[in-house]
């Protein structure tokens, strides 16, 4: 998609998206209520806002994780939102990094597999792939850790994993979801560190966060409730935010 991208495309739009949840006792949840939304390749946003507000929904629609009922969403400059399984999984290899709130790695495989097994997936060469590893765990502090089991490591290491593993790809975009949800607040510091460090880099993220303090280290914070985007605050460029975005960090720990 990067090859693809046309000049000046945005790396996520959204139009008029909407996702409704029918419900067992036959009511229906309207968890995404005509959402618009525009991401300039880059950008490090997050979506905040109280639970049940819709942002863990916003963002599996993004990673084609669940199906709109209706509206467009565009990755690069390309229509998704009517992609099939198959062409969603082979982008979300791809194109789109995923960490969740519970990291989600493979629980019988080393740290090493889990990382590289996302490589693989996405077609590139075992030499490439164990290379890109390496640099990986190196930068993320994790060196001497490719054999450890997940379950042998800490909160914030395994988040630290997955976000290797989610990155392992090079995608142009990073979908977090509650990354910093379990985890204590030195994992939570080293894993919002380890993010500003991949924007400044230039890498897109959207970060879906109930915490305010969390959302705060991002340059853009929208805030949904009820399905709906309320506020859509930009902060980027301004010393002050990046300042104060610093200072939430050190505070954290
Ligand atoms: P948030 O991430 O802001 O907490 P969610 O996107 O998880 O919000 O949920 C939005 C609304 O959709 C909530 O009312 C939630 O109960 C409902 N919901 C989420 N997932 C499902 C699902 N799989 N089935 C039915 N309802 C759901």
């Amino acid at each position: 998609m990067k090859q693809a991208q046309p000049a000046g495309a945005a790396a996520v739009a959204v139009e008029r998206l909407l996702k409704t949840y029918q419900q067992d006792s036959g009511g229906a949840v309207r968890a995404v209520r005509g959402v618009d939304l525009s991401i300039r390749p880059g950008e490090f946003v997050a979506v905040t806002g109280p639970s049940g507000a819709g942002k863990s929904t916003l963002l599996h629609l993004l990673g084609g994780l669940v199906r709109p009922d209706s509206g467009t969403i565009t990755l690069d400059g390309r229509r998704v939102d009517g992609l099939s399984e198959a062409r969603w999984a082979v982008l979300r290899r791809r194109h789109i990094g995923i960490v969740f709130q519970l990291f989600n790695l493979i629980s019988t495989l080393t740290v090493a597999d889990n990382i590289e097994l996302q490589g693989l997936l996405a077609g590139r060469s075992p030499r490439q792939v164990r290379a890109a590893r390496e640099e990986l765990l190196a930068e993320l502090g994790l060196e001497g850790r490719e054999e450890s089991t997940p379950a042998d490591l800490s909160g914030g290491e395994r988040q630290r994993v997955a976000l290797a593993r989610a990155l392992i790809n090079q995608p142009s975009l990073l979908l977090a979801d509650e990354p910093t949800g379990s985890l204590d607040s030195k994992g939570t510091r080293e894993v919002l560190r380890l993010l500003a460090r991949y924007h400044r880099r230039g890498q897109t993220i959207l970060l879906v966060t109930h915490d305010a303090s969390v959302a705060a280290t991002a340059d853009r914070v929208i805030t949904l409730f009820d399905g709906e985007v309320v506020d859509d605050a930009s902060f980027e460029d301004s010393p002050a935010h990046t300042a104060a975005a610093a200072h939430v960090v050190k505070l954290m720990g």
